[in-house]
C-alpha cells in the first residue's frame, strides 16, 4: 500500500541517525523555591535550563497581578489591537516601557519570534540589505527573510567582517546592523560601541535584540545597551518579557516614527490577536520588580561568575564572563546527548544544543543559572558534571 508518510518516516530517520531528533519533555507544576528546581516526568531536577533568570515566573505578585487583570478584562485579547484588542492595560505597559528605557515610543508583541520577524520585515524591503550576525537569533534570520532584504551574514562578533561587508555596499539602499545584545546561545556579548561606530560611519541603521540582556543588566535592568550608555543611539532596541521577566511577550522601544510605522506595517502585530490581559497585568508586575529587586540582578551575576569559576576548576574549558548563559562546548551531537542524559540521570535539568540551532559540530550543553540558584545548588552540578565526565 502506498505510504503517504514514508517522507516523514525517512526524514525522522535521518535525524535519528545523526542524533538531531527532538522531542518533548513533559514539566509537571511545582516549585517554592523561585524555578530552581522542577519536576519532570516525576523525577526533581535542578533547573539548569531557564531563561527565568531572576526567578520571576514563579513569583505571588506576578501571579496575583496577572489574575486582577484577567478578572477586570477577561481571558481573551479578543481581537489584533488594531481591532478592538488595545486595552488601556497595554497603553500603561508602553507608557512604562518607553520610560524605563528612556525612548519616545514603545510597542509590545505577542512574542520575541513575532517581534522580530515583524519588525524586521516591515523595516526593510526588497534591495536593502540586512547585515546580520552569525549566531543571531533564528528570529532575526526569518524576519531577513520575510522582508526580502539581501542578506550578509558577518562573522561572529568580527567587525573587520562587518566593516567590509558594509564597505561592499556602500551606496546602496537602507542599510541595516542587526545584533543579539548577549547571544542565546553563547552568552557573550556584541561590541555595542562599535556597533554604534560603524552604523554611524556607514549610513546605516542599528536593531539590538535585548532578549537575553533585558532584566540582568543596565542599572534598572533596561539592558546591556543602557548599561554601555547607548539607550539612545540604537534605533530599535528589542526585548521580550518572556526570559527575566518570566511571563511571555515581547517589546521595542524607539522614536515615535518608528513605531508609527511599525503600528501600519508590522504583519505580526496587525493580524494577530492581542495577548491575554493575564500576560499584559503579570508584565507590569514584572517590570516594577525588575526596576526595584535589585538582589535579583547582582544575584544572577554573582551565580553566573560562580558556575563558570566552579566549572573551570574542575577542568572544564569554559570562558570567564558574567552573562547567565554558559555554553559548554562538546562538538558531537551524540556525546553532547549522552552528557545531558547523565545529567539528568543525576537530578539535573540541561539540555543539549545541536544544529541547526547552533552550526554543525558545536553542540554543547547550554547552561543558564538564575538569581534563586544558591551555592549549593550550582557547586553540587558542577561536581555531577565531573563525575560524568570521569565516566564517559
Ligand atoms: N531573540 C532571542 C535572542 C531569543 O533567544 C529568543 C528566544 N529564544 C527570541 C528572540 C524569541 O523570543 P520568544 O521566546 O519570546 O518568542
Amino acid at each position: 500500500m502506498n505510504n503517504r508518510y514514508a517522507w516523514l518516516e525517512e526524514e525522522w530517520r535521518q535525524l535519528d541517525q545523526h542524533s538531531l531528533a527532538r522531542a518533548l519533555h513533559t514539566v509537571e507544576p511545582m516549585s517554592k523555591d523561585g524555578g530552581a528546581w522542577i519536576h519532570v516526568s516525576g523525577q526533581r531536577l535542578l533547573n539548569l535550563s531557564s531563561n527565568n533568570y531572576l526567578g520571576l515566573a514563579h513569583d505571588k505578585r506576578i501571579v496575583e497581578a496577572g489574575m486582577q487583570a484577567a478578572q477586570t478584562w477577561g481571558a481573551g485579547g479578543t481581537a489584533s489591537r488594531l481591532v478592538n484588542g488595545n486595552y488601556t492595560l497595554y497603553e500603561e505597559l508602553e507608557r512604562q516601557l518607553a520610560a524605563w528605557k528612556e525612548r519616545e515610543g514603545a510597542l509590545v508583541f505577542a512574542n520575541g519570534y513575532q517581534a522580530n520577524t515583524g519588525v524586521i520585515s516591515a523595516m526593510v524591503g526588497r534591495g536593502d540589505a540586512v547585515f546580520s550576525d552569525r549566531l543571531n537569533h533564528a528570529s532575526i534570520v526569518d524576519g531577513i527573510i520575510l522582508g526580502r532584504a539581501n542578506h550578509y551574514r558577518y562573522r561572529h562578533n568580527d567587525l573587520e567582517h562587518l566593516e567590509y561587508l558594509l564597505r561592499e555596499q556602500r551606496g546602496g539602499r537602507r542599510k541595516w546592523i542587526i545584533t543579539d545584545s548577549i547571544f542565546s546561545m553563547d552568552g557573550d556579548m556584541a561590541p555595542l560601541t562599535a556597533l554604534v561606530e560603524l552604523r554611524d560611519r556607514y549610513d546605516a541603521m542599528l536593531m539590538v535584540d535585548e532578549a537575553h540582556g533585558g532584566g540582568v543588566r543596565g542599572e534598572q535592568g533596561q539592558g546591556l545597551c543602557h548599561e554601555a550608555g547607548l539607550a539612545n543611539q540604537v534605533d530599535v532596541l528589542m526585548g521580550t518579557f518572556s526570559k527575566a521577566f518570566g511571563v511571555y511577550g515581547a517589546y521595542v522601544c524607539a522614536d515615535e516614527v518608528v513605531i508609527r510605522h511599525l503600528t501600519n506595517k508590522a504583519r505580526s502585530l496587525i493580524y494577530s490577536t492581542a495577548l491575554p490581559p493575564f500576560v499584559i497585568g503579570s508584565v507590569l508586575e514584572a517590570l516594577q520588580l525588575i526596576q526595584t529587586e535589585t538582589w535579583r540582578r547582582v544575584a544572577v551575576r554573582r551565580n553566573a561568575r560562580l558556575f563558570r569559576h566552579l566549572l573551570r576548576l574542575r577542568g572544564f574549558s569554559v570562558e570567564e564572563g558574567d552573562t547567565p548563559i554558559i555554553p559548554l562546548a562538546i562538538g558531537e551531537n551524540e556525546l553532547t546527548l549522552q552528557y545531558s542524559r547523565k545529567l539528568r540521570e543525576r537530578g539535573i535539568a540541561a539540555v543539549a544544543i545541536r544544529p541547526p540551532t547552533v552550526p554543525a559540530g558545536s553542540a554543547r550543553i547550554r547552561f543558564t543559572v538564575m538569581a534563586t540558584h544558591t551555592r549549593a545548588d550550582l557547586e553540587w552540578a558542577a561536581d555531577q558534571l565531573k563525575g560524568i565526565r570521569d565516566e564517559l
